[in-house]
């Protein structure tokens, strides 16, 4: 799931071809495969994203914001209209939602070594001194903040400024603040107890 994080998200609308499940764009007369005809009208518009990860997204309906199936031309709730270029960009907007959430999400289990190096930098330390006599190992601590600290500026330059996000992605954003202060302090203590080390 870190894959849209490394090369990032694209968005575009797909047909996925009822008979063998191929995608081919959104707009294309028949599968290429199998040569079944598509409808974009049919309910099976995807909105694929990249890199492997398929979403069947939903579109919120732009009266009542219930989140409808692509392909709902009339939303069950209000029997507002819904336009099939608005359904698209919605579609893409409620998967750019889902993707920064998760991806997110799989970053934060980071957070757990963040917890782990305070005993083992405490272990490095004491090798250090008792073994070496000199500041040795916890160069090699020195390493530890750096996927962490890395893939939470990435995810900030990929997802974090998307303004039709929604509430769980502001959440998610603000989880990943705290994820990236907490990695920032981390890598300061490190150099901070280096720096004093030699001192
Ligand atoms: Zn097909
Ligand atoms: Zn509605």
């Amino acid at each position: 799931m870190l894959q849209p994080l490394l090369k990032g998200i694209r968005l575009a609308p797909f047909v996925e071809c009822p008979h063998c499940h191929a995608l081919s764009q959104h707009g294309t007369p028949e599968c290429k495969l199998c040569n079944t005809k598509l409808d974009s009208k049919d309910l099976n518009l995807i909105v694929a994203v990249n890199l492997g990860a398929r979403y069947t997204p939903f579109i919120e309906c732009p009266n009542c914001q219930r989140l409808v199936k692509v392909g709902t031309t009339r939303c069950p709730d209000c029997y507002e209209e819904i336009a099939e270029t608005y359904a698209l960009t919605s579609a893409a907007t409620v998967v750019f939602n889902t993707v920064a959430c998760d991806v997110a999400n799989d970053l934060r289990s980071f957070d757990t070594f963040a917890m782990l190096i305070v005993p083992v930098g405490i272990g490095v330390y004491f090798i250090d001194r008792y073994s070496f006599g000199s500041p040795t190992l916890i160069y090699l601590a020195l390493f530890w903040p750096v996927i962490p600290l890395l893939s939470t500026i990435l995810w900030f330059y990929r997802f974090g400024n998307f303004a039709l996000g929604d509430d769980e992605y502001l959440r998610a954003k603000r989880r990943m603040r705290r994820t990236l202060t907490l990695w920032l302090a981390i890598t300061a203590a490190l150099i901070i107890a280096l720096a004093v080390w030699w001192i």
